[in-house]
């Protein structure tokens, strides 16, 4: 059966571009006669907030959006992401990185095509007494996948768009991610990829500004023995200047649109639904 689900960050309220994923992500289930899922993304307790969250069940019930009961809060499985990033340490496959916001802006050379900076692989060189060292004093650090030895263990890998066909793992496409973040002990990509899994999704939707961390997912799948799903990268609502919604973007957020005015059956064929 097609699992799908809409997992936003509550980190600002919903916009248009939001609510093409999620009526994208629930068309896709009900094609199929599958489910459509809920997962709420609330990792980073530095920017999310529970207002946004009320928002974002308010704004999905408001478009007529309707999801399965049972919906994930991730923060409530930070202990679980836990032990899985002391799982792929214990294998060997990350490393500690001291690196600062400045320091990792001065030694970046490379920039991923989705805009993200590449790490230049500074900590890897760091050795056991050095590292030893930094972390008596202290210091804080995060854990990186080591993306060679990931390599190494798992061989080529594919995935599967069922929009674009299949694709090659380019375990270079963003260098070595962070898989636990100094503040907050775990990473999008760490969380995403296991409650997928945890919610046996099967047909990952979302938009193609997501594009290159599936490959990151993809190897993390793979070190983990994880099942594998499909993946949906549909494309990004843009504003009338032609650039993607950002949260930033106050007036068109779905609570502004629906005070002045606009009704839930305008959004949906606004946005082809
Ligand atoms: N939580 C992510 C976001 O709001 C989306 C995660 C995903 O669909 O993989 O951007």
């Amino acid at each position: 059966m097609t699992v799908t689900r809409f997992a936003p960050s509550p980190t600002g309220n919903l916009h248009l571009g939001h609510a093409y994923s999620a009526l994208y992500s629930e068309r896709v289930a009900k094609d199929n006669g599958g489910k459509f899922l809920l997962r709420i993304e609330d990792i980073d307790y530095t920017r999310c907030r529970p207002e946004y969250i009320k928002g974002i069940y308010n704004d999905l019930e408001w478009l007529g959006i309707i999801w399965e009961s049972d919906v994930v809060i991730q923060s409530s499985r930070l202990d679980l992401y836990k032990d899985v990033a002391n799982k792929l340490n214990a294998m060997g496959l990350l490393y500690p990185c001291f690196c600062t916001r400045k320091d990792i802006a001065k030694s970046t050379e490379r920039t991923a095509s989705n805009g993200d900076a590449i790490y230049s692989g500074k900590c890897l060189h760091l050795t056991e007494e050095k590292i030893a060292e930094k972390k008596s004093k202290g210091l804080p650090y995060s854990l990186r996948l080591n993306s060679k030895r990931a390599e190494e263990e798992t061989g080529k890998l594919f995935w599967n768009d069922q929009l674009s066909g299949i694709h090659e793992v380019n375990f270079d496409s963003l260098g070595d991610v962070v898989l636990v973040r100094k503040d907050i002990g775990t990473s999008y990509h760490l969380a995403v990829t296991l409650d997928d899994d945890f919610q046996d999704v099967t047909c990952v939707t979302r938009g193609i500004d997501l594009y290159e961390s599936t490959h990151i997912h993809r190897i993390l799948q793979s070190l983990l023995e994880l099942n594998v799903p499909e993946w949906s990268h549909h494309k990004l609502i843009k504003g009338s200047d032609g650039n993607k919604y950002s949260k930033s973007d106050k007036s068109l957020t779905l609570s502004e649109l629906r005070e002045s005015g606009v009704s839930a059956k305008e959004i949906r064929k606004e946005l082809g639904f």
